[in-house]
């Protein structure tokens, strides 16, 4: 029977209902986010030594609670704009910075190593936030920004084009199909995140003037705005869409002295220079599996 044969009256009937069933289907498919959290993006947070060293740090207590309460505020967000589960990663310095004692109940947290440098990501993820972020090695006013290790890493570029954390994860995020909607950070972190998702959602927290001296928002004015923009983000994350790169993919690092001693040549691993590396896969996650950094 087509359409056309059917009585109007039946005919709005059948489609109203469709209209219900796919509004239901819409509204219930499960929201599951992956926070990538870390230190040195939280407010407060300017001082490796004195701050950042899990257990060391004469200040790491503070740090703790200064971290688990941008993250808890995160949490809150994500679930009033519609997440249905939260997986929050333990991505600081070894994954020994949360504690399921005061994580917010409703999450589930990820932490311990070895875990996949691709951060056990799948296609059942429909967002990726990062809370705690910071902007990549050299970036301008940017408090205490790297790429993945201070002290090891110089600079990383993916096809040429310089590339820190953010940008890096943003686009393994994107092989499995997953936007990035939300970042919390300083600025320099903010501008990194909208070079690659210029609408993404961001929580500015602190202003860097150097790359260990900044403007803070106290604790609880930063736990509000971050808040307020991971519901923000959520609400909005129909607007999204992952940033997929096709391949081949060059991830090409230039380490330190300390962190080239590591690497040694191998099928699709080349020495370009003397600290330089080339790291080639057919798409991102197998350059990234090369190179083998979370
Ligand atoms: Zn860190």
């Amino acid at each position: 029977m087509t359409l056309r044969a059917l009585h109007p009256v039946r005919f709005i009937a059948i489609a109203l209902a469709a209209c219900v069933l796919t509004t239901f289907a819409q509204t219930s498919k499960p929201k599951k986010v992956f926070m990538i959290t870390d230190m040195e993006g939280v407010s407060g947070i300017l001082d490796s030594d004195m701050q950042c060293l899990p257990y060391k740090s004469p200040r790491w207590e503070e740090s703790h609670k200064l971290l688990t309460g941008e993250i808890n505020a995160a949490v809150d967000g994500l679930l009033a704009g519609g997440a249905t589960d939260v997986v929050v990663w333990d991505g600081h310095d070894g994954s020994q910075s949360l504690s399921v004692l005061d994580i917010h109940p409703k999450a589930r947290l990820l932490a311990g190593t070895p875990i996949s440098p691709t951060l056990e990501l799948d296609s059942s993820y429909s967002a990726v936030i990062f809370i705690g972020q910071h902007a990549m090695a050299g970036a301008r006013n940017a408090i205490l920004s790297h790429s993945y290790s201070s002290l090891g890493i110089q600079n990383i570029w993916v096809n040429g084009k310089p590339t820190g954390e953010i940008g890096a994860r943003v686009r393994l995020a994107g092989y499995f199909g997953i936007p990035a909607i939300m970042l919390s950070g300083d600025t320099a972190a903010c501008e990194e995140l909208h070079a690659d998702v210029p609408q993404a959602e961001c929580a500015e927290v602190k202003s860097g003037v150097s790359r260990t001296s900044g403007f803070m928002l106290s604790h609880q004015a930063a736990c509000t705005l971050i808040r307020q923009k991971a519901q923000r983000a959520m609400e909005r994350l129909g607007e999204f869409q992952p940033l997929r790169i096709s391949g081949p993919i060059e991830v090409k690092v230039e380490f330190t002295t300390r962190g080239e001693a590591a690497i040694r040549p191998r099928e699709g691993v080349e020495r370009l220079s003397e600290r330089t590396w080339a790291f080639h896969g057919k798409d991102i996650v197998d350059a990234w599996l090369k190179f083998g950094s979370m």
